[in-house]
């Protein structure tokens, strides 16, 4: 059959208007705990300004109402992975300084300028990329990023100052910050941790000692987990700034972090029971086979799974808080589906239980998503990160002040028009 001879389909419109709610499955993200995680993290900065890190659409919240309630909160600084993260927040309406993060393409730096994007120099290279491509009329702003430890981008703290003297002269080039990033700073005590920011502070006092006009707007190293653990010294510098991701969404590398500040979990991740079923002692539940009930069960098919980012690797160990109870996920995790043991048929759990009803797989009143990450032997990062697009998010914002402030903040501004 020749290719051609296909028809092509009329374009049929398949997005009822309510569609979301034909998906079994939602992740609840709270913008008012990101404004209360926002507060609390501008308190422990003590003064130096926040780069809130949405990379990733804000580790899964979704980039563009995030980065709106943050600028609502204020935050002007913020940080993405890739070039096209960046054009997404533009072209939303965001106004605010924007730094990518990640290493750029010497070859494709228009989209730096086009967008009004910061950009990372991670290599000489990169640096003299900048300077061709930069005009006084239309500087190209760069942070210089050196590489005390992590072994992942950036310039050698020998070859920095040398690097940066030039940049700083270059007229079509401002010099918008210097930093560096941290390996081990999620662990409480790290002598490596302390080591990096020794280098760090080694390679700003020879740029000041080198030259007056050498002054970057900003400098920054702390993420969450140096403001967490390490604290002041992590932003003892001039016009510090702290990229801070995780701990806006209320979360930490560990739990045991989590316990230093006053965070509060933005996401809640649910799913709807699509159907019942009781069963025998001994029947098989799920691909493998590999849980059979050890009683008469009523189990409950829950429309989610790894498909969603509900991780596969948590089969056998995940539980979910059903019907006011926590209950096990029983067999393997499918790709759309996985199924929970409500008990005995009996029980006042498994008569009550209905299609429809709804589960916490993490969040408020559930399993937290340490929880989750433990059974999936990951961090929490990879657990947000992975809720996939399919999943709806549904936005609540819970405070109280919210109204007044939005009217405030006209869409005349020039930067993000109210949610
Ligand atoms: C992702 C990232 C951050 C944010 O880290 P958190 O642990 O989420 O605070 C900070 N800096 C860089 C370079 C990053 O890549």
């Amino acid at each position: 059959m020749r290719i051609e001879s296909i028809p092509v389909p009329p374009t049929i419109d398949c997005s009822p208007p309510d569609k979301d709610t034909l998906v079994p499955v939602t992740a609840t993200v709270d913008l008012g705990a990101i404004r209360h995680n926002v507060r609390v993290l501008r308190e422990r900065a003590e003064g130096a300004d926040l780069m809130a890190i949405v990379k990733a659409d804000a580790y899964g919240h979704g980039a563009v109402p995030v980065t709106r309630v943050l600028h609502d909160e204020g935050v002007r600084h913020f940080a993405v992975a890739r070039p096209a993260e960046a054009v997404e927040l533009r072209e939303a309406g965001c106004g605010d300084r924007i730094l990518v993060l990640g290493a750029p393409f010497p070859d494709d730096l228009g989209v730096y300028t086009d967008y009004d994007l910061d950009m990372t120099v991670s290599s000489a290279d990169a640096a003299e990329a900048a300077r061709r491509h930069g005009r006084p009329a239309r500087p190209l702003r760069v942070h210089v990023k050196v590489d005390t430890g992590m072994g992942r981008l950036g310039l050698s703290p020998e070859e920095a100052p040398g690097v940066i003297a030039r940049l700083a002269e270059a007229p079509g080039v401002v010099l918008a910050g210097v930093w560096t990033h941290f390996a081990t700073a999620d662990e409480p005590e790290s002598a490596f941790a302390q080591t990096q920011l020794s280098r760090f502070e080694a390679l700003l006092a020879e740029l000041d000692a080198a030259a007056a006009e050498i002054r970057p707007e900003h400098v920054h190293a702390a993420n969450t987990g140096a403001l967490l653990t390490i604290g002041a010294r992590t932003h003892a510098f001039p016009a510090p700034l702290v990229r801070t991701g995780i701990a806006l969404y209320g979360l930490a590398a560990s739990a045991e972090l989590h316990a230093r500040a006053d965070l509060r979990p933005a996401m809640r991740f649910t799913a709807r029971v699509t159907h019942l079923q009781t069963v025998d002692a001994g029947t098989p539940i799920s691909y493998g086979a590999q849980w059979r009930a050890p009683r008469r069960s009523r189990i409950a098919t829950l429309g989610v799974g790894y498909g969603d980012g509900y991780p596969r690797l948590a089969s056998g160990r995940a539980a979910v808080r059903i019907g006011g109870e926590e209950r096990p996920v029983v067999g393997t995790i499918c790709m759309d589906m996985c199924m929970v043991d409500l008990g005995p048929p009996d029980t006042p759990l498994a008569r009550s239980v209905e299609v429809g009803d709804e589960a916490v797989l993490f969040g408020p009143d559930g399993p937290t998503m340490y929880d989750v990450a433990s059974w999936a032997e990951t961090i929490p990062y990879e657990i947000c990160c992975g809720i996939s697009p399919r999943v709806p998010r549904r936005y609540t914002d819970a405070s109280e002040d919210r109204d007044a402030r939005l009217r405030e903040s006209s869409p005349s501004s020039g930067n993000f028009s109210p949610l």
